[in-house]
């Protein structure tokens, strides 16, 4: 299997995406575009932007995802509901091609007809335009660390509109490059650490070499690599959380795959797998041309995943310190 050359690929997407000078970063447009057919409002901010409603989930078949309403309830000082309203804006490149993605690939590759250069004081114009802007802003992708500029950049700007402590700011992260390191200023790195009311979520893709390849279609050596950049953001004490994709081949063996996995996120931290929230994959729209043999395996092989992820949890932990809010769980 041919796989994605990922330095050459983010660097090339990194210089499709930014404008340093002017602070400007290439931000989706959903209209026209396929991932418009699975929102449940009209995209807003001119079409830059979209409002996600962001649920619990059921809990059926499947644990429940905390994210991003625990931290944002926490650092809003409000009681968690079971959803939470986020405004989201999209960076238009990534450097993987996760099957699974519900963005449609045409917003990745850093196409002019689908997105334009914004600043983030032009972001948050057309945030604060709207009727009842929600209080939680979501920097996603894409991958936004192709451009790790935009958080600190984004920071500033709702610093200057003392929005700082009244807007809750989370970015996700594919855990890809190390692009914070390469191309963040020190004081930069350090508004990040700093700042109260962000979180970030970086995301694991896969379980083993094998079925992180076959998921992002990036070298099975990158499996590794996402655990070692995981730990270099933990080391600065940012508010940290996960997600990770057990999609894998039905051929697995799960009780080797889970255990081992379980162990390397142990050694970052020892509760480091209580705060990964295991994601349920399904065909969203975009998905559905990308669906073959092998991703059908691959979604009902995350269905046996879960069990013995579940199981481990069960044995790693004691039951009430497993039951804690997300955000108790103490990582730094
Ligand atoms: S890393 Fe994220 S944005 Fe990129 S293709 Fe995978 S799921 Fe989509």
């Amino acid at each position: 299997m041919s796989t994605i050359d990922t330095i050459q690929v983010s660097s090339h997407l990194r210089s499709k995406a930014i404008n340093v000078e002017e602070r400007k970063l290439l931000i989706t447009n959903f209209h026209q575009s396929k991932q418009e057919e699975d929102l449940t409002e009209p995209p807003n901010c001119n079409g830059f932007g979209r409002i996600r409603h962001f649920k619990l989930g059921t809990g059926h078949n499947w644990p429940l995802n905390p994210l991003p309403i625990l931290p944002a309830a926490k650092a809003l000082r409000k009681e968690p509901g079971s959803m939470i309203r986020a405004q989201v804006f999209q960076n238009a490149v990534c450097n993987w091609r996760c099957w699974y993605c519900f963005v449609d690939f045409e917003l990745l590759k850093g196409d002019r007809a689908h997105s334009d250069f914004l600043s983030c004081d032009e972001l948050l114009d057309l945030y604060l335009a709207q009727d009842d802007p929600p209080d939680m802003i979501d920097l996603t992708g894409g991958q936004p660390d192709l451009t790790p500029e935009w958080i600190p950049w984004m920071m500033e700007a709702l610093q200057k509109r003392r929005l700082d402590k009244k807007v809750y700011l989370w970015s996700d992260d594919n855990l890809s490059n190390d692009y914070f390191w390469q191309y963040l200023s020190e004081s930069q790195i350090e508004l990040i650490r700093s700042y109260k009311m962000y979180s970030r979520v970086c995301c694991f893709k896969g379980i083993d070499e094998l079925s992180f390849s076959l998921n992002t279609k990036a070298d099975p050596a990158l499996f590794d690599q996402q655990f070692g950049l995981a730990e270099r953001l933990l080391e600065l004490g940012i508010d940290l959380y996960f997600y990770i994709t057990i999609t894998a081949p039905t051929t697995t063996d799960f009780s080797i795959a889970i255990p081992k996995l379980l162990d390397r996120v142990q050694q970052i931290h020892p509760n480091l797998p209580l705060r990964i929230v295991p994601l349920e994959i399904f065909p969203f729209t975009p998905v559905k041309p990308r669906m073959n043999d092998t991703t059908n395996d691959l979604i009902t092989g995350q269905y046996k995943a879960i069990e013995i992820w579940q199981k481990e949890i069960q044995k790693r932990f004691d039951s009430s310190f497993a039951a804690s809010p997300i955000t108790e769980i103490p990582i730094h």
